[in-house]
């Protein structure tokens, strides 16, 4: 699963004087997410990157390094090409995500639920036209093991994995409310891939959602599921 890190052979000595860093240890380490961990004494610098570019070429992991580092200094971190373009290939998300889906503990294997398939949520979205095929090439849908209430899905924009909650696999909601959950996520999808984002819900997003029909009601109805959190109920006096 792990390459050779041959790739990262020079990278450091390259890339770290360039933000006025000594290398120290850096490495990879198993991480659910495309992340690094760093940390620093006088100029150096330890770092530790994903080990989902283990195998990646030099020039990638370069690019991932440069971005790391300008967070590491503050910075509005820019990623490049050689980087986005290899993490956004088919090949690398169909070999990458099965790891990512393991270290996700909980999901389930796919979109079939005892009540609710993601797959039709989907299908009845593309045929409203508000997703097309080009919003979900190369997806995976899947339900949550347990049903979560504070976050009903949840999107993976670089592996491309949509989760959605379990609690939403009931009769107990409309199954407008889970198409919308889904149709939320699906926008993540078609704004693609924005590493170390904090403002994923931008104008662009909430122009997309706000096409979903009767968004209004919809979403309020949505809202209020984090309400019926079984454990919020339990707390109450
Ligand atoms: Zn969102």
């Amino acid at each position: 699963m792990v390459g050779d890190g041959s790739g990262l052979s020079g990278v450091p000595e390259l890339v770290f004087p360039e933000f006025g860093f000594v290398p120290g240890k850096v490495g990879f380490a198993a991480r659910k997410d495309m992340s690094f961990a760093w940390s620093i004494r006088g100029k150096t610098l330890n770092l530790t990157l994903s080990d989902y570019l283990a195998d990646a070429p030099s020039d990638v992991i370069a690019d991932f390094t440069r971005g790391a580092l300008m967070r590491i200094k503050g910075m509005k971190p820019v990623f490049g090409k050689a980087y986005l373009d290899y993490v956004t290939s088919d090949g690398f998300i169909l070999v990458k995500r099965p790891v990512y889906m393991r270290r996700s503990r909980n999901i389930l294997p796919d979109g079939h639920g005892d009540v609710r398939s993601l797959y039709d949520s989907v299908q009845r979205l593309m045929d409203r036209g508000l997703v097309f095929d080009s919003d979900i090439g190369n997806t995976v849908f899947v339900w949550t093991k347990k049903p979560t209430y504070t976050r009903l899905g949840y999107c993976s924009t670089l592996m491309r994995m949509v989760a959605v909650s379990r609690a939403l696999d009931s009769e107990r909601y409309p199954e407008e409310v889970l198409d919308y959950v889904v149709y939320h996520e699906i926008i993540h999808l078609r704004l693609g891939y924005r590493p170390f984002d904090n403002n994923p819900h931008d104008a662009a997003f909430r122009r997309y959602e706000r096409m979903y029909p009767d968004f209004p009601a919809v979403s309020a109805m949505a809202d209020k599921i984090p309400l019926d959190n079984p454990q919020r109920k339990r707390g109450r006096r």
